[in-house]
């Protein structure tokens, strides 16, 4: 479910914050990750804004969150109607609450780091969405020559790959990744959706932002079969594993992409992190900063993690055929 509340807050990106429900806990708060930036996506500056919208995106579990999406839905009393008017299932209602803070780190992940990978699953997105977001700013008011020093990034290329078990479950952040498409510059952002679970045709996603793949499934598994793996450009061939883009031990399903500033993919199944990580260093310089983030499930982190160690080759940067540094942060939501 996703929470809005208004606040004179500042905040940056992956910063999380205590949200009060008095109705539902007197005392204590819960923290939960803003899944958003204080100003607008077109604000080229970096004035604190007076005030702002807070979002949150709050996977509901046991307790709280499940009282307060039960109230949502279910048991609203005439004190939390929107407009004296019973509103129906899953429209938004307004609720007394608020929230403390922000805490959490005070540096951004991203700013001198000339490619950034920004990896999410589930719920987890709240961090790479508000990271997303704040990049994709600088970055156009960059392209636009309007950037002031603060707003400035080294950030040129950004890949923001989320994981989900269904289709619909893009709708909880579809609003916030078509703003970053539609304002980034050309070129600057490539957008890898993964559907875990099969798809079911009816479930579109990103209407108008991903063009589907009209051949029919022979056609398709004929081209696979005649295709070649290609070997990715900068790959240190004397180390052992093999990377190729094309295949991943996940079913591959046709690649679906739009005519659009930026690209976006659809694929069906975990994706292959080796192939994710090599793609990104593929699409940098060699002396290229890169930086990962990711955040979500523990075993989708870890595996991440390990891709990262992989792509570090000390014996190419001795041979001087790289000299590129990785960063890896990985957030996890728990106590
Ligand atoms: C820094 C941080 C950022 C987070 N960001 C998000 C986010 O953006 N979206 C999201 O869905 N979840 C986020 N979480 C997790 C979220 O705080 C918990 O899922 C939520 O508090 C559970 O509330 P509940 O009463 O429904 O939990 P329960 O169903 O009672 O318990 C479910 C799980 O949540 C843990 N939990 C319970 N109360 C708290 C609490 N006050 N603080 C932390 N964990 C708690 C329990 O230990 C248990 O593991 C974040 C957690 C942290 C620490």
């Amino acid at each position: 479910m996703l929470v809005s509340v208004t606040t004179r807050q500042t905040w940056i990106p992956a910063q999380h914050v205590y949200l009060h429900v008095p109705k539902i806990e007197k005392t204590s708060g819960h923290p939960f990750t803003v899944c958003n930036i204080p100003r607008k996506i077109d604000d080229t500056t970096n004035d604190r804004p007076h005030q702002s919208k807070q979002e949150l995106l709050i996977r509901v579990r046991e307790g709280m969150t499940k009282r307060l999406f039960e109230m949502a839905t279910h048991s609203m009393d005439d004190e939390t109607l929107v407009d004296g008017a019973r509103p129906q299932q899953r429209e938004p209602f307004a609720l007394r609450a608020w929230t403390e803070g922000p805490y959490g780190k005070e540096q951004h992940l991203d700013t001198d780091y000339d490619t950034v990978l920004l990896n999410s699953g589930g719920s987890g997105v709240s961090y790479a969405l508000s990271n997303g977001l704040d990049l994709v700013r600088r970055r156009r008011a960059m392209h636009l020559r309007l950037a002031s020093p603060e707003t400035a990034i080294a950030t040129k290329k950004l890949f923001f790959c989320y994981m989900i078990k269904t289709a619909k479950q893009i709708k909880w952040i579809e609003d916030q990744l078509k703003d970053m498409i539609d304002h980034s510059p050309p070129g600057f952002l490539t957008v890898i959706l993964h559907v875990t679970k099969p798809a079911n045709d009816d479930d579109e996603i990103l209407p108008g932002y991903i063009t589907h793949d009209k051949r029919d499934k022979e056609e398709q598994k004929n081209e696979k079969e005649k295709s070649k793996p290609e070997r990715l450009p900068h790959t240190d061939s004397s180390d052992s594993s093999e990377t190729v883009v094309g295949e991943s031990n996940s079913e591959r399903h046709a690649r679906k992409q739009v005519d659009h500033q930026s690209t976006v993919e659809l694929w069906s199944g975990r994706p292959d992190f080796n192939v994710v990580v090599e793609r990104c260093i593929a699409a940098s310089d060699y002396s290229d900063w890169f930086a990962v983030g990711t955040c979500g499930p523990t075993p989708m982190n870890d595996s991440l993690s390990d891709a990262v160690s992989l792509a570090v080759k000390p014996l190419s940067v001795l041979r001087g055929e790289q000299r590129r540094a990785i960063k890896l942060e990985v957030e996890e939501f728990g106590w």
